[in-house]
């Protein structure tokens, strides 16, 4: 039988009614599975898994309501329909089997017409509702990669400014609590310009990536990366005052003046620095300022020769 034949489960502990409703279920065109007592179903439930489940009430070992009720208390089973097929007829019984959790009663004796509509219309809405729940996930798997998408710049893999802004509410927040100063760094690669005109702008993109690459494997996992524009990076780090901010910026310069970058067939080696712009957020400035004295950092270490790290300080 093909893999999108419906699976009905059946469960009846009278061989003749069983037997019966297997040829009705096969006329549809599904697969029956027969069960003989309601522990046989709690049993081929697992392994079977059916689209939907035919059950009678009165069996020897578990009734049906108590099947059903099981069955709607397992996560794993929950989802499938029960229809009872029953003699138990009056408005109690009827009443009881949809609160075990039934989607449809059959009284017995019954008409196999009346039973085939019940069967296909219980098993059209159960397709429907699986693939439903399937496109949700598909969709909420888009929305997560969408999400990280607008977070990350899509060369270096690196955050991008829309996500700093939601780092730096964390920090602030943070330092509202503690009052532990964090340190902002600008830091914008040296000549890049000349680099891109000499070995290409593939190459330039290389020494970008590669430049992310050091940063993350130098920095500490709390770091905040983001490639900030073109060719410059703004790093966050919490809770970090002068002396730590120095030492890890002083490691991160030797990584990439330090690294060797070979580009293209040729295999030709570049050099490459990075100028730093270093400012600290204490609480006395906003956010928006902070980076701005950053920058001027940065841009007092390009004025007097690049390659190093400035500090900013009050003129
Ligand atoms: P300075 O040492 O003063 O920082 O000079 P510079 O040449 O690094 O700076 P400039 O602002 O003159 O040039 C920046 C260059 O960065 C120009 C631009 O084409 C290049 N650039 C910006 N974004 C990218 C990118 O995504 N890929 C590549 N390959 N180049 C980029
Ligand atoms: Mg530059
Ligand atoms: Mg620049």
């Amino acid at each position: 039988m093909g893999e999108n034949i419906p699976v009905v489960l059946v469960a009846d502990d009278t061989v003749h009614n069983l037997q019966y409703l297997g040829t009705v279920i096969e006329e549809c065109d599904y697969e029956p599975i027969l069960a003989n007592c309601g522990l046989q179903v709690l049993e081929f439930v697992r392994s079977v898994k059916p689209d939907i489940i035919l059950l009678d009430v009165i069996m020897p070992d578990i009734n049906g309501y108590d099947v059903c009720r099981k069955l709607k208390a397992d996560p794993e089973t929950a989802e499938i329909p029960v229809i009872f097929i029953t003699a138990k007829k009056n408005e109690e019984d009827i009443v009881e089997g949809f609160e075990a959790g039934g989607v449809d009663y059959i009284a017995k004796p019954f008409n196999s017409k009346e039973l085939i509509s019940r069967l296909k219309t219980h098993i059209e809405l159960k397709i429907s509702r699986d693939k439903l729940k399937e496109y949700v996930k598909k969709i909420e798997k888009m929305m997560n990669e969408l999400e990280h998408l607008s977070r990350t710049d899509y060369l270096t893999g690196l955050f991008n400014r829309m996500s700093f802004y939601d780092h730096v509410n964390y920090e602030l927040k943070r330092f509202k609590r503690n009052q532990k100063p964090f340190a902002i760094v600008l830091a914008d690669i040296d000549h890049f310009k000349s680099i891109n005109d000499t070995y290409g702008h593939d190459c330039g993109d290389y020494i970008l990536k590669t430049i992310a690459a050091i940063s993350k494997q130098t920095m500490r996992e709390q770091d905040v990366i983001t490639r900030w524009g073109g060719e410059e990076f703004l790093l966050m780090l919490p809770e970090t005052e002068l002396k730590g901010a120095l030492v890890v910026l002083e490691r991160l310069k030797k990584n990439i003046s330090g690294f060797n970058f070979v580009y293209g067939i040729k295999e030709q080696k570049i050099q490459v620095t990075l100028t730093y712009g270093v400012y600290f957020y204490d609480g006395s400035k906003t956010i928006e300022e902070v980076i701005r004295l950053a920058d001027r950092a940065l841009y007092k270490g390009k004025a007097k020769g690049k390659n190093c790290i400035v500090l900013h300080e009050e003129d």
